[in-house]
């Protein structure tokens, strides 16, 4: 017997975003179900093969989804809302329209909602269960799928997601706790395992991710009982649970005490759990090492990782032991071969989907044949390793001396908001209630081609700019004539607030084909933070000052704060986040001082990723809230009394963080607000928040044009528990994906909302 190497689950979308062509063109009609089924086969079919080359013994199958695994889970329950069922709609139609809202016959139906998976830039679709929930097995989607790999000559590892993950996801109608639904549950998932032994299936996957939150009592004695009816219901089938995204911590006794085979750990965010583990498991139990990153991007040190796993191999014993990635490689791109843009050196540096595959295969092999076997490959590692450490481009003592001179004012406007507001004041000359936006404008047809056309060398810089700038003086010439206070450029040059900053700074890259899918067919390509950062050049000075110089209303500079930049890029593992988070906040502090030199009273930083940054585990909130708000704060506080900061988030959940916000003591705040009616207020009415707030009038995502009464509405209720002389009027969030003829008539509606509210609330 010997090592496995082992694979929780590979990107579905393609090295070239296939399936994201596949299902744009079926949502726009021009695909056929049948279409759409090929190419989605077409991707199974590329990722068994890329595994199954790669050596690996246990592949997934259902990792795959034409949308989200979530969503998959909950229709293959047959946990479908009824305002999604009719007669005669295909299971198809119905799959999409609780993705993505939109027609069922012709009834109009919103999606379900979505939300981030755990502390990951992934979106899962939040399934809807009534008080009393039925289920059936209403889709054989992982029994399909194991016949498919089959037929392609691959034995798999089905994947679930497991029962008790499922209903603590979900959102329930009434008051009863998420278990209470397990019971009826359970027959389903018995129903299903049966099924999968019964067509072949020898192991099976189920992932049970909520074990790395705290969990009471309840849930953990549910997931034990789920655990034994599966294995009660298929006593044959082999059993793997995962856990992935962060340690067991006080769940991992109760989790090594399950009725299964093999328990999955996630080695790479807490590689301190391996040796208590390795105490607590009953001998005949597997342990699935998490070792190789599922998260992000750098290459493995084999040798290194070598030297902690021959000890652990010789301790338990080879047939014990399997290897494999943290998590799944959901959250990587696919194939670093096919970069262009990067360069020789920093390629050598990195490791995506497919390369993670050799690394596993490469390390399995060692462990079972010796590292002699694997000479090369393992010399190969290590040097990249070493030279990586070692490479000057990932230290620039420059900056490293900044961060050392640090001093307690780096964090501090010179006077409080109070005197700040009163030189403000003076200096700006808004009314009551000013108007504004977050930031960007439609990114129109002609802007993404225009962009598309400059990166291929289509067309050349001066073209581009001109062609960028002449949408800025129709931004600008709109606000103006929309009667907008505080106006914006409209964010044209930016194919994404983050990738954008990527590309201009130093110490990052960009990547051609680094796409990680975000929800549905959107995808992100997070820029690579390799070194040390900081910024070469002013960044976004000539565009504001060019549209400043269109009128006499303040533009406002236009920023994405440190921790957001953090957040969304793939981030150096050789020193502390925090310490990479300083030294962008450090950069984006170079350009407030140049934004404000260039003479724009206004500048917005914008921070949406701030709350999805919390830690899974509140015990680590309060280091992490230090250090997110200490990098904010470093990047504003540059500035005079009369240059006015703003900061954006895009959410409603503010109860628990709302003294940190009010600590980045940003003179206003723009947040979520509309879908939620103004309840997120509650947490800025309880909690006296000290500055200016502007609560979103209206939901961007949506094409609906919003009425001036339902504005003037909404600002009376937020008039109700924030001082009307500290309130403002914008969006919910920037209007990028938005059309022109939605976002004019809306401004023009919320600015007339604006007038009439100073009107009927002025005194
Ligand atoms: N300024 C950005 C925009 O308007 C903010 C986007 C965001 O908050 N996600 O697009
Ligand atoms: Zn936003």
């Amino acid at each position: 017997m010997s090592v496995l190497s082992t694979n929780l689950g590979f990107p579905r979308m393609g090295p070239a975003r296939e399936l994201k062509t596949a299902l744009e063109s079926h949502w726009r009609g021009e695909l056929d179900a049948a279409g759409l089924a090929a190419a989605a086969a077409e991707r199974r079919a590329d990722n068994w093969q890329r595994q199954t080359s790669a050596g690996l013994d246990h592949v997934p199958s259902n990792d795959f989804s034409l949308y989200d695994h979530v969503l998959d889970t909950a229709v293959m329950v047959g946990a479908i809302p009824d305002r999604y069922r009719e007669a005669g709609t295909s299971d198809l139609a119905t799959y999409f329209a609780m993705a993505r809202g939109g027609h069922i016959g012709d009834r109009e139906v919103t999606a379900l909602e979505m939300t981030k998976w755990f502390d990951t830039n992934y979106h899962y679709l939040v399934p809807e269960l009534r008080t009393a929930q039925t289920f059936e097995l209403a889709s054989t989607k992982p029994v399909d799928e194991l016949h498919e790999a089959r037929a392609h000559g691959t034995a798999t590892r089905p994947v679930l997601l497991g029962p008790v993950s499922f209903l603590h996801l979900a959102k329930r109608e009434g008051i009863n706790g998420p278990m209470t639904s397990l019971d009826a549950l359970l027959p389903v998932y018995e129903e299903l395992v049966q099924l999968l032994h019964a067509e072949g299936a020898t192991w099976l996957q189920i992932d049970e991710p909520i074990l790395v939150h705290e969990l009471p009592g309840e849930t953990i004695e549910a997931i034990a009982k789920s655990f034994q009816r599966l294995r009660y219901a298929a006593p044959d089938l082999q059993v793997l649970v995962t856990t992935y995204f962060g340690g067991l911590r006080d769940n991992l006794d109760a989790t090594l005490a399950l009725p299964v085979d093999a328990v999955h750990l996630d080695l790479v965010t807490d590689a301190g759990q391996l040796d208590r583990a390795i105490e607590k498991a009953p001998s005949e139990l597997t342990l699935s090492l998490g070792v190789v990153d599922g998260r992000n991007v750098w290459r493995t040190d084999l040798p290194a990782l070598l030297d902690r796993l021959e000890p652990i191999r010789d301790r338990l014993g080879a047939d014990r032991l399997m290897v494999g990635p943290s998590c799944s490689m959901l959250h990587l791109p696919v194939d670093l071969s096919t970069e262009i843009r990067l360069d020789g050196e920093l390629s050598s540096w990195l490791a995506f989907a497919t390369q993670r595959l050799d690394e596993i295969s490469i390390l399995t092999r060692a462990l079972n044949e010796g590292r002699d076997a694997l000479d090369a490959e393992l010399a190969a590692s290590g040097a990249a390793a070493k030279a990586r450490r070692e490479s000057p481009r990932t230290n620039d003592p420059g900056v490293r001396q900044r961060l050392d001179d640090h001093r307690p004012e780096d964090e501090r406007r010179e006077r409080p908001y109070r005197v700040r507001r009163a030189t403000q004041t003076d200096r700006l000359g808004l009314p009551t209630l000013p108007t504004t936006t977050i930031g960007s404008f439609p990114q129109t047809k002609e802007v993404r081609s225009m962009r598309a056309r400059f990166r291929k060398g289509k067309v050349d810089e001066a073209t581009y700019t001109e062609a960028m700038r002449a949408y800025v003086r129709g931004a600008i010439s709109f606000q103006e004539a929309a009667g907008l206070d505080v106006l914006v450029h409209g964010e044209p040059e930016r194919n994404d607030m983050v990738e954008y900053f990527g590309g201009l700074l130093d110490g990052c890259a960009v990547t051609d084909f680094g796409w990680v899918q975000s929800f549905g067919s959107r995808c992100v390509k997070p820029p690579v933070i390799y070194g040390d950062v900081k910024r070469p050049a002013p960044m976004t000075v000539d565009w504001i000052r060019d549209a400043q110089s269109l009128t006499d209303r303040p533009v406002k500079g236009m920023l994405t704060g440190p921790v957001t930049i953090l957040q969304w890029s793939f981030v150096r593992d050789d020193q502390p986040v925090e310490e990479t988070c300083r030294q962008i906040a450090y950069a984006i502090r170079d350009e407030v001082t140049d934004l404000e030199a260039a003479g724009q009273s206004v500048i917005q930083i914008d921070e949406p990723a701030f709350r999805e940054g919390l830690p899974l585990h509140a015990e680590d909130h309060k280091a992490y809230l230090d250090w997110a708000v200490a990098a904010f704060r470093i990047a504003s506080s540059a500035v005079g009394d009369g240059t006015q900061i703003h900061t954006h988030m895009c959410y409603a959940e503010f109860n628990d963080i709302i003294e940190s916000i009010a600590a980045f003591d940003a003179d206003v705040i723009s947040i979520e607000a509309s879908r939620s009616r103004m309840e997120l207020l509650g947490a800025f009415s309880d909690y006296e928040y000290p500055n200016e707030i502007g609560p979103g009038l209206f939901d961007i995502h949506s094409p609906r044009i919003p009425t001036v009464d339902e504005m003037v509405e909404l600002l009376h209720a937020a008039a109700e528990v924030i001082p009307f002389d500290r309130l403002w009027a914008n969006p919910d969030c920037g209007l990028k994906t938005r059309q022109w003829d939605e976002v004019r008539p809306a401004l023009e509606n919320m600015v007339a909302a604006a007038v009439r509210a100073r009107a009927e609330l002025g005194d």
